[in-house]
């Protein structure tokens, strides 16, 4: 039978399902196969998401209330014989349309480039050679690996399972993760039941396995999904919820008062078709109908920007979040430090040794205190301590282009260096004593045990871990010269939290000898382990994560340390990054997760708020402290790599998950994920996502006055039943072009050089604030009185009709023009922050600039808008206008920038009240 995307697997033995498709069960494919196959089968990806038709997506466009109107308006407008009026709502509406649809287009494009930052590998044996590939390449045929915190790959059929549980969610929605094996089960046997098989897209939660690639890509299960439902982006935040909510609202209540507007009009008898078209007029340019679409772009540029960073966020809503943080709780290992160890110093109960030489380079001695070389051969209790980091150790260290590296855990990798140094090889180790079976490290086990056969024999358990760990299993300690005497528990404990205090990771070794190899379980090593010696080993901060603690204690963010590590080892890391201040004390600032147990629950989340760093916490505490600071009202950022950590991923309000040491499971349950794993990359993404709220603020602060302004216009003219000083279509385009030309050019403002000096937005706050209120009235109402003063002006001055509604309608243009520059701070003067530094803002400008010039002197737009050229006086009248209103937004903001300062500073009191009241 040869093998077809329907075959199935799950009802073949593992030997034909390795027959069928031509492959080894032990050794894999040979690279030629994989090459065959891979030209036949293409590439292990998800086929490109067909998602909503173009036509569609253009469509959806006009789904909109207020398209509706004018859709309608354009109709009767056309029927009434109003040509110029209809074409003018009709280009209004494809502008809109095509504004959209543009907006929508990059922010969609914008979240799905970021998929390929984030890289999936597998393990693939291929010729009995076990090799880490990028998924992508994998064929059908293909024997691979897999282990707790990895995305399933492919559809795979189980070959070997050890205690093996997977998360199918992603595939049957069922959220309990199930048990795997290797059993024949019978055809019919439906997906969800099929446990012999993995299926492309699901999480493994435990355990680990081997199996074969039976389908690839758009053959999986997941790929047939995939093809039924396509790959819809989600664009929709909390925010953007709510600003559709609020448009809808506004929309609504607007078109209420075009109506009413209309009957007044009629009311008046004024000509019904001038009525009409005025009350669109006033719809149109009421109705923010660029909100929420606006701020979805803005979100967009965010997460391209935070990419830039090295910061892929996952879901859109965190851009938003991020602004806001003001916990954030980060790991140790690989986040605020390098995660690069070396070994400085081994001590033995007989005595204490140095160790010499840096990185993973194997070059370097072991001194004795006199800084003497020293022998291992003189002390047993040293030889036995480097032969279990040789043995009990699964990383592997690498020599390639000069160049020494590792694969695997770099806290073994370190212990591979010293014992290499004393001449003890992970191969030597290998030969003389076989491994044959393995209790795996875990951080809730925080040990690792190995069990090896001796040339004679017998057998030898060598087991490596945190000291507290290895303090209860073992029961006696051995010497120099190969004695054993009682543990001395106190000794070990003083002498490791010596070697903490200098900041340095200390792992225990142990040894048990035995004739008996049934008897290797976690349960039968209890009291009976040898202790040998004590490791200890440097992981120098990052650099940049000091001042970029700094900058989130400024920016009035806490930043707390969680580690599996030993309170003093985190304490030491803790002062050398910031975290802890040096001479701070640790009564208070320092919890072990055995403290946090014996913590009565009522006052959990004081003691958390005010404690700086968790050691020896366990992934399961990590959900407690992001429960407990969620409780005292933080917004908390968490950092997570391993399978564990995916609830308190997912309980934060941003789940960070490490780009390079994570697990997808991790990655899966997280926000966002660092490329670099780099805490200062999770601080320039907080700068980011302040920038990005700023935007947006700004663009509220320029839209909603400007918007009223232009409708009050017309209302007032309406109401006092005289001429119209800006006519309908002038109306609409003044309200188009600036919208698109203006207002868009916020999305790009750089951030203020203060972003990360304020203290963090508090995210109930209504972006509707009684600061943005005021404005909204002082802009509208002096656009309206400036176009009204100047439009009565030019005409008791002798100006025609046409000349008198062109001045009033630059009024416009030219106000809204300065007041962009007044909105690009929230605080500054425009001057203040550079009048060159956006660039879109000043071609924005200018071709505004050529759209007002166009629309004022081009004969064939005088006669479509009913407009007529300005001579020089108009122009200085309506800049006059413009400067006097820049003047009194200018006046405003520093009442408003001293308001808000001495607001910041209570705040900042507060927050230091509170940080000290933490100390
Ligand atoms: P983080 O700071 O990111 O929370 P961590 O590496 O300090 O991580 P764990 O990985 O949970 O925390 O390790 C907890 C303790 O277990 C370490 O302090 C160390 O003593 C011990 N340990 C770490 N790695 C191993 C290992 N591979 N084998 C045995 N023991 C280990």
């Amino acid at each position: 039978m040869a093998a077809t995307s329907t075959t199935p697997y799950h009802g073949l033995s593992s030997h034909e399902v390795a027959q069928m498709l031509e492959t080894d069960s032990l050794r894999g494919l040979t690279t030629e196969q994989a090459h065959r196959l891979s030209a036949r089968f293409g590439p292990n990806v998800l086929p490109e998401a067909t998602g909503a038709s173009l036509l569609v997506r253009i469509l959806r466009q006009f789904h909109h209330p207020l398209i509706y109107v004018l859709l309608i308006a354009g109709v009767i407008t056309a029927l009434l014989r109003e040509y110029v009026d209809s074409v003018v709502i009709f280009a209004v509406v494809v502008v809109n349309a095509i504004v959209g649809f543009v907006q929508e287009s990059k922010a969609e494009s914008a979240l799905q480039g970021l998929r390929a930052m984030v890289r999936t590998d597998a393990r693939v044996v291929r010729e009995g050679r076990e090799l880490v590939v990028e998924s992508e390449v994998l064929v059908p045929g293909d024997l691979i690996l897999i282990e707790a915190g990895d995305k399933v790959p492919a559809d795979i059929r189980l070959l070997r399972h050890y205690e093996l549980r997977v998360d199918e969610s992603a595939l049957t929605g069922e959220s309990l993760s199930i048990g795997k094996n290797e059993a024949v089960l019978s055809d019919v046997t439906p997906v969800a039941d099929r446990s012999n098989m993995l299926y492309s897209g699901t999480l493994v939660t435990a355990g680990s396995g081997a199996g074969i690639v039976v389908a690839t890509g758009a053959d999986t299960e997941m790929g047939e999904i995939h093809r039924l439902v396509g790959d819809a982006t989600l664009l929709a935040t909390p925010l953007t919820i709510k600003l559709a909510r609020f448009s809808k609202l506004l929309t609504v209540g607007i078109l209420g008062l075009a109506a009413f507007t209309f009957a007044l009009g009629l009311l008046r008898q004024q000509d019904a078709v001038e009525t009409f078209t005025a009350s669109i007029a006033l719809a149109v340019a009421a109705i923010p109908e660029g909100l929420p679409a606006a701020v979805t772009i803005m979100l967009a540029i965010g997460v391209s920007r935070m990419a830039k960073r090295r910061a892929v966020v996952r879901r859109l809503p965190a851009v938003e979040t991020l602004g806001s943080t003001t916990a954030i709780c980060a790991d140790k290992t690989g986040t605020l430090t390098r995660n690069q160890m070396t070994v400085r110093a081994v001590w033995t109960p007989s005595e204490a040794v140095q160790v010499t030489g840096s990185g993973y380079s194997p070059d370097g001695e072991l001194l004795s205190g006199g800084g003497t070389p020293v022998s291992i051969d003189a002390n047993l209790a040293l030889r036995w301590s480097l032969l279990t980091g040789a043995g009990c150790n699964d990383a592997v260290l690498t020599h390639e282009d000069h160049q020494w590296g590792i694969v695997g855990d770099p806290t073994e990798a370190a212990m591979l260096v010293v014992s290499a140094k004393a001449g003890l090889t992970a191969e030597h180790v290998g030969e003389s004593l076989p491994r044959e079976d393995t209790i795996l490290f875990n951080s809730e086990r925080q040990y690792m045990a190995t069990l090896h056969a001796t040339g004679s024999g017998d057998h030898v358990v060598l087991v490596k871990g945190a000291v507290e760990r290895m303090l209860e299993l073992c029961h006696d300690q051995m010497y120099a010269d190969g004695s054993r005497r009682p543990i001395d528990r106190s000794g070990v404990l003083l002498a490791a939290e010596q070697l903490a205090l200098q900041g340095l990771r200390v792992l225990a070794t142990g040894v048990r000898e035995s004739t008996d190899a049934t008897d290797f379980t976690e349960r039968a090593l209890l009291g009976t382990v040898t202790l040998t010696g004590l490791q200890a080993m440097l992981d120098p901060p990052r650099t940049a994560a000091t001042s970029a603690v700094t900058v989130c204690h400024t920016a009035g963010i806490a930043v707390k340390m969680i580690t599996g590590d030993h309170a003093g080892t985190a304490s030491a890391i803790a002062r050398a990054v910031g975290v802890l201040e040096a001479d701070e004390d640790t009564a208070g600032s320092v919890l072990t997760g055995a403290e946090l147990t014996e913590i009565a629950p009522e006052d959990l989340p004081d003691a958390i708020e005010r404690a700086c760093v968790f050691a020896r916490v366990t992934p399961a505490q990590k959900l407690q402290l992001v429960e407990a600071m969620q409780e005292k009202g933080h917004i908390v950022a968490m950092t997570g790599d391993g399978v564990n950590d995916a609830p308190a991923l997912r309980r934060a309000n941003i789940g960070v998950a490490m780009g390079g040491s994570g697990t997808e499971v991790a990655k899966d349950a997280a926000d966002m994920v660092l490329i670099d794993d780099d805490f200062a990359t999770i601080e320039a993404a907080v700068e980011e996502g302040r920038g990005v709220f700023d935007n947006l603020t700004k663009f509220i602060t320029w839209t909603l006055p400007t918007n009223v302004g232009q409708a009050l216009v017309v209302l007032t003219a309406i109401a006092l039943g005289t001429a119209l000083p800006i006519l309908p279509t002038q109306i609409l385009w003044i309200n188009m072009t600036t919208a698109v030309f203006l207002g868009l050019t916020l999305a790009f403002e750089p951030k203020e050089a203060d972003v990360m000096t304020r203290p963090p937005r508090d995210p109930n706050e209504s972006l509707l604030t009684g600061a943005l209120v005021g404005r909204t009235l002082l802009v509208s109402a002096l656009l309206v009185a400036g176009a009204w003063w100047l439009f009565e002006w030019e005409l008791a001055n002798g100006a025609s009709l046409p000349e008198a509604r062109t001045a009033a309608l630059n009024v416009f243009a030219v106000v809204q023009a300065f007041y962009l520059f007044s909105c690009r701070s929230l605080v500054h003067s425009a001057w203040r922050i550079g009048l060159f530094t956006n660039r879109w803002l000043i071609v924005g400008v200018a071709t505004q600039a050529i759209a007002q010039l166009a629309i004022t002197y081009v004969p064939f737009m005088n006669t479509i808008f009913q407009t007529a050229p300005l001579d020089a006086g108009a122009w200085l009248r309506i800049f006059a206008i413009a400067v006097v209103v820049s003047l009194a937004v200018g006046v405003d903001k520093s009442l408003g920038a001293r308001r808000n300062l001495t607001r910041a500073s209570a705040h900042r009191t507060h927050l230091d009240g509170t940080s000290a009241a933490m100390r």
